[in-house]
């Protein structure tokens, strides 16, 4: 058990994270400086606040490690090789994030953790898999990368069974003694490879999930790289590797025969057959990608002994959060839909891949993506591109090379305004039975506040095309 008293703690940053473990920590005891190197007044009205309630905050300087330091609390913005982690590394005082700080906090009785990471899918994976240790009976939240801050609901103690924990790379990075009771990666590729150096150090970051599991690591069996990362890991005797795949499961698998979801991990010896968990119906969207999130998210519960009837309950009662190959509306026979949070290549992809016939609205932050995989992958199902945002011409360049015959409008825009544009160009481009999907693979940022907001636009923009037509 780690004293908190009188601990002298720097907290990097003034974020929702970072400031809800200065509070806990404060709370115990411990006394906090939080640097930030902005300067504003918005940055002036939080240290204010922050000062009242006994919190020091140096502003300005987000470099230097103040004097007695004996812990540094990150945020996840703050990149491994920002000066202050060089210094703190110097001075030989360790660097890590709020999930460790979640972990040190934790009673002797706190619920266990049944963690969860990947390039994509995390935050449906993990709503999925509350939504099935709820149908269960179990009290749960989905927390980590995903609403609460997770050091607010550790302090809430004995409140849950269980928690069902999103996990990014970045947390990962600075949770040395997570030890969860089951993890899943989802999937690896390449990522945040600006943040994290290269795609081993990412990598190696996500496996970290693993480390010290005691019951299962749920690993893609599509995806060779997540069982590397599985052998690799130091787990605890009797833990098991356990796959899903979308075909038919082997042995410690869970997969998918005529339609049902099937478990052949967790059945009892005596039984041959393999456990049916679900109807392949019973997951929305019923998409690849999607039936590989309820997998995985089955895995989960299975390994923490939830019964297939909640299995199958939970994932019927799972409705995607917004924007995330949400449909939004009908017109002319065309199906509009909305998948603003495909922020990267990968994303887009399993999204194209899972529409016959598409008119792709595609463009924004690449983040130093490249395009040809995509669309080598996703040609034949392209019917059009309407191309908006900053680095379209690296999408222009990798359709001219390896689908030449697919028609492209590149709007040249990069304004707010562009949306409503490219949906009316989409619209003319496709015939009925198409589907125009708004899947940027890239960041939005440069058009947008956020994707929730590219999505808006996208929804409002589709929602006025319609109510002409109609
Ligand atoms: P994350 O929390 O990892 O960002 P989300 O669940 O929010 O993931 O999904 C983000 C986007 O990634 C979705 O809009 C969808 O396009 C795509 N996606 C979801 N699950 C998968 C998956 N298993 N494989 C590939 N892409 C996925």
């Amino acid at each position: 058990v780690t004293s908190w008293q009188d601990k002298n703690i720097t907290v990097a940053g003034l974020g929702v994270s970072g400031l809800s473990a200065a509070r806990a920590l404060a709370g115990l005891g411990a006394r906090i400086t939080v640097v930030d190197g902005g300067d504003s007044a918005t940055h002036r009205a939080r240290a204010a606040e922050l000062e009242s309630e006994g919190i020091a905050v140096r502003l300005g300087d987000a470099d230097t490690l103040p004097d007695r330091t004996e812990l540094v609390v990150t945020s996840p913005g703050w990149k491994p090789s920002s000066p202050l982690f060089q210094a703190a590394a110097e001075a030989g005082v360790d660097v890590v994030g709020d999930v460790e700080i979640a972990w040190r906090l934790r009673g002797p009785d706190a619920p266990p953790w049944l963690a969860i990471t990947g390039t994509n899918g995390k935050t449906t994976t993990t709503r999925m898999l509350a939504s099935i240790l709820t149908a269960a009976g179990r009290r749960t939240a989905a927390v980590g990368n995903i609403g609460t801050p997770i050091v607010d609901v550790v302090l809430q103690g004995d409140a849950y069974d269980v928690l069902a924990v999103e996990l990014s790379s970045y947390q990962l990075h600075w949770a040395p003694s997570l030890r969860a009771h089951s993890a899943a990666v989802l999937n690896l590729a390449p990522d945040h490879l600006d943040w994290h150096g290269s795609m081993d150090a990412y990598a190696a970051d996500k496996g970290r999930v693993y480390e010290g599991n005691t019951v299962a690591c749920v690993y893609n069996a599509a995806d060779p790289a997540t069982e590397d990362l599985v052998r690799a890991a130091d787990v605890e005797e009797g833990c098991r590797a356990i796959g899903f795949t979308l075909g038919t499961p082997g042995p410690s698998q869970l997969g998918i025969v005529d339609g049902i979801l099937v478990d052949r991990a967790f059945v009892a010896n005596r039984q041959k057959n393999a456990q049916e968990l679900a109807e392949v119906s019973d997951v929305t969207p019923a998409a690849p990608h999607n039936l590989a999130n309820a997998l995985a998210a089955a895995a989960l519960a299975r390994a923490y002994g939830v019964e297939p009837a909640a299995v199958r309950d939970g994932l019927r009662a799972f409705r995607p959060d917004a924007h995330r190959i949400e449909h939004v509306a009908e017109a002319g026979g065309v199906t509009y839909v909305d998948d603003s949070k495909a922020t990267n290549t990968h994303a887009a992809e399993a999204s194209l891949a899972a529409y016959e016939s598409v008119v792709w609205i595609a463009g924004g932050l690449a983040k130093g993506a490249t395009f040809d995989n995509l669309v080598k992958k996703s040609a034949q199902h392209l019917r059009g591109v309407v191309l908006i945002g900053a680095d379209r011409a690296l999408i222009r360049e990798a359709l001219a090379r390896h689908a030449p015959e697919v028609p492209v409008v590149d709007l040249d825009r990069t304004d707010t305004g562009a949306m409503e544009a490219a949906v009316r160009e989409a619209a003319a481009l496709a015939s009925a039975g198409d589907t125009v999907l708004m899947a940027p693979a890239c960041a939005s940022m440069d058009m947008f506040a956020d994707y929730t907001r590219r999505g808006e636009a996208f929804a409002a923009a589709v929602r006025e095309l319609a109510d002409g037509r109609a």
